[in-house]
């Protein structure tokens, strides 16, 4: 599957062209990387003849709501472990909670602590005694057929792109983008969030050493935003009628634009964003800004 390209600018002074791969029209509820992440590993679920789809997230996850609606499209039962017990009497007033029940999927709220525990063979177990036989895809999707999967986002026709940029979670998407750049094209990482775990999960998916971890635009952390990143984000919609997410692709293309104002990249780079989706996740977001009395993100998605 190609998404389209799209034309975004032109820095006339420094001949700058600027484009984005829209891969958040991929699918109309499977948005983006997460599509990508998906298909291997349905495929695999599909061979190993499993009839459920087990996986984690937090209560406003782009993953969460993904695999859900893929579940159903592909005939499994799925299970979600969300992080936060406090969450359970919520479903209601979460609009990626509600979406994914809505999809079928059965829910398991556990503690913050007991998040942590998700990787141990000992919580796996108590989870295949809870709920029988899964298969199960990691926090995030992200997992080498994950990987293998996001190796076709980029295409042929992207080779003459100097530079591929795209946000950064567990480091999944980025692998696999680097996997299929060329070795003269320069992939930049920008992490949603802080920490320096990324490094070493990007190594161990991607040998190739043509990219660097740009640190500058986390905005504060997971899921942090301030009014500046708002503004941005909406006032990019306006310009463009391209929408961003508030977690991912709006600090992502924030740093670009920043970037290119600072000169970071050379005169005549052709630089190429990949918009990795997360749409869903704006009316959440909304919800926790109206509570907060500030600016809300005023895209029509
Ligand atoms: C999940 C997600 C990412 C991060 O992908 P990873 O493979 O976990 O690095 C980026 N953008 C969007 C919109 C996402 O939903």
């Amino acid at each position: 599957m190609t998404v389209e390209n799209q034309f975004i600018f032109l820095d006339d002074a420094r001949n700058i062209s600027l484009i984005i791969k829209r891969e958040d029209l991929i699918h109309p509820f499977v948005s983006g990387n997460k599509f990508r992440k998906l298909k291997y590993n349905l495929l695999q679920a599909k061979a190993e003849n499993k009839t459920t789809l087990l996986t984690f997230g937090g209560a406003f996850s782009n993953h969460i709501a993904a695999v859900a609606f893929a579940a159903k499209d592909n005939n499994f039962q799925s299970i979600g472990i969300i992080r936060g017990d406090e969450i359970g009497d919520k479903i209601v007033e979460n609009p990626t909670l509600s979406f994914a029940q809505q999809n079928g999927m059965q829910f398991k709220f556990v503690t913050r602590g007991a998040y942590r525990e998700k990787e141990d063979t000992h919580f796996i177990e108590n989870l295949k005694k809870e709920f029988g036989d899964f298969y199960l895809i990691p926090e995030g999707g992200t997992n080498a057929l994950a990987v293998k999967g996001c190796e076709e986002i980029l295409t042929e026709a992207d080779a003459h792109f100097d530079f591929i940029c795209c946000a950064v979670g567990t480091g999944g998407t980025i692998s696999g983008i680097i996997n299929s750049a060329l070795p003269n094209q320069k992939v930049l990482c920008f992490p949603a969030l802080k920490g320096d775990f990324l490094k070493n999960e990007i190594r161990s998916f991607a040998p190739n050493s043509n990219w660097e971890i740009i640190q500058d635009y986390h905005f504060g952390g997971y899921g942090k935003v301030n009014e500046v990143l708002i503004a941005f984000i909406n006032g990019f919609f306006e310009k463009y009628q391209i929408p961003l997410d508030p977690i991912y692709t709006g600090k992502m293309v924030f740093g670009v634009m920043d970037l290119i104002g600072k000169d970071y990249f050379p005169e005549n780079s052709k630089i190429l964003m990949v918009h990795t989706g997360g749409l869903q996740g704006i009316e959440g977001m909304n919800i926790y800004l109206r509570n907060k009395k500030l600016p809300i993100i005023n895209i029509n998605v």
